[in-house]
């Protein structure tokens, strides 16, 4: 038995840079998506292929700002796997169209509020509660079973990939960085919540990273980096992102919880 691992929006980008390092751990992954079918199934095969041992990868098409979405994808988790170690909140958008601050419309505010707020925090919601079930259910069984049948030891983390954009203004796209300021918060509150349970809560901010999300801007961005943006001058890959998310899945801060990682190539630092 492996652990399993739900990650939303995986079919492309930096999703599915992190399924591809979890599933390089050995871990059975949910590959959620939102429309492109085609992509979520490559990347489910590319997880079996990447992986040192037999693990499964099952697409779950579900839109994450719909309720009704979410309970379908968590049931089909429960369904096929019976149990989840370890839910990374990925999925995103950007705004449809850069405006600025003075022309963008309440439309697209509320369309990146639905599906990068209110997705992942309910969905983190619900997540929480099976996982504070199984961890009563472990630690039940903990007593019964053979150390032949056992699962693997149950050490439940939720990851959140926020943005720079959680504390950087960019004034054609205030929606973006208002919903990532928002989804910041929802580390500290459930990391605080779930310490007890023995659930760890992180969150991961990366910065310019090549995805479909940043090509309509990648001239523009060449140039910053090229001019010092970052003090490491380079794009971030999702497979950085990836990496910062298979460490935090080995389990190697067990007194660690509501820590934010920059992925940024140091963005984040102030300098003089
Ligand atoms: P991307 O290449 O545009 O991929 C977006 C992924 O999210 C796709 O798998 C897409 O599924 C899925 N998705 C979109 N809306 C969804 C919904 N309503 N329900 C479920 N899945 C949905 O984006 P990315 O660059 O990899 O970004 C991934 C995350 O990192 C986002 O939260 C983004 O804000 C954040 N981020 C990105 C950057 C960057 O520079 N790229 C920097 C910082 C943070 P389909 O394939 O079906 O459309």
């Amino acid at each position: 038995m492996n652990p399993v691992a739900l990650v939303t929006g995986a079919s492309r980008g930096i999703g599915r840079g992190i399924a591809l390092q979890l599933a390089k751990l050995g871990h059975d992954l949910v590959i959620n998506y939102a429309s492109n079918e085609s992509a979520a199934r490559q990347t489910a095969a590319d997880c079996l292929a990447a992986a040192p041992k037999t693990i499964r990868a099952e697409p779950c098409q579900a839109d994450i700002s719909q309720s009704a979405d979410r309970e379908k994808l968590l049931a089909f988790t429960r369904r096929a796997f019976g149990r989840l170690d370890l839910l990374v909140n990925n999925a995103g958008v950007a705004p449809a169209t850069r405006a600025d601050l003075l022309d963008a419309t309440e439309e697209s505010f509320d369309r990146l509020l639905a599906i990068n707020v209110k997705g992942p925090y309910f969905l983190t919601q619900a997540v929480a509660r099976w996982m504070i079930e199984q961890v009563s259910a472990a630690a039940n069984s903990a007593t019964t079973t053979s150390p032949l049948e056992a699962a693997p030891p149950y050490r439940p983390k939720i990851v959140t990939i926020s943005s720079i954009s959680a504390y950087t203004a960019s004034t054609h796209r205030g929606d973006y960085c208002v919903s990532k300021a928002a989804l910041s918060m929802l580390t500290p509150l459930f990391a605080a919540r779930l310490a007890e349970h023995g659930i760890r809560v992180y969150e991961i901010r990366p910065g310019i990273i090549a995805t479909d999300m940043t090509g309509p801007v990648k001239a523009k961005y060449d140039e910053l980096i090229a001019g010092g943006l970052t003090p490491i001058k380079r794009w971030g890959t999702p497979e950085d992102v990836g990496l910062a998310v298979a460490a935090l899945a080995q389990d190697l801060l067990p007194f660690s919880t509501g820590e934010v990682l920059n992925v940024d190539g140091g963005f984040h630092l102030r300098r003089l």
